[in-house]
């Protein structure tokens, strides 16, 4: 774990192992030190960190850390996650990214991803997925997401007595995964 302040030394901070998870994806980042003002997430070049005296309004720049005269201040942003993590921020990429798969598949991977976020303090959550295909342990993460118009369920979910806070399906699913659908009784 390292968002280190005056290091190497003083007026300095030191970015060490950070992952920034963007947009569905994880970026581990290249570690860097400086004693710039302005440290900015790229989004054309994303491993690597830009850094500034002064501030940028170049669009694919995020600003996600000021340095305050050595003191590294975390900036918050909507849709973006930092976190540092030098020992598992591999097994963390492999997990999120291992995610796009189908049915039964991915019901182990999200749920470690989803704990694994968790446990370090961020607060993940999960979209358009219902909450009998989802593992009992990351159930408080699902979000009853897609919007009425082009949400549906299936006829046996009318007694289910979860449908009022489920995700549903999509409309236009082509394939569901009818045998994973089980109400809750
Ligand atoms: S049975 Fe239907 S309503 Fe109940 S959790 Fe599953 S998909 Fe949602």
């Amino acid at each position: 774990m390292a968002l280190l302040n005056n290091t190497p030394a003083n007026l300095y901070i030191y970015i060490e192992n950070m992952v920034v998870v963007w947009g569905e994806k994880v970026y581990v980042v290249n570690s860097i030190y400086t004693k710039d003002k302005y440290i900015y997430f790229d989004i054309n070049d994303p491993e690597t960190l830009k850094t500034f005296n002064v501030r940028q309004s170049n669009e694919n720049l995020i600003l996600i850390i000021k340095n305050d005269l050595g003191i590294a201040i975390e900036l918050e942003h909507t849709g973006l996650e930092l976190t540092f993590d030098g020992i598992n921020k591999k097994a963390l990429m492999t997990k999120l990214n291992s995610v796009n798969k189908n049915s039964q598949e991915y019901k182990n991977e999200l749920k470690e991803a989803i704990l694994i976020l968790s446990n370090r303090g961020l607060n993940p959550s999960v979209y358009n997925l219902p909450l009998c295909c989802i593992d009992e342990e990351i159930r408080q993460f699902s979000c009853k997401s897609i919007s009425s118009w082009k949400n549906s369920l299936l006829d046996k979910c009318s007694r289910c007595i979860k449908n009022n806070e489920c995700a549903g399906f999509f409309t236009t699913s082509s394939i569901l995964p009818i045998d994973d659908i089980k109400p809750f009784i």
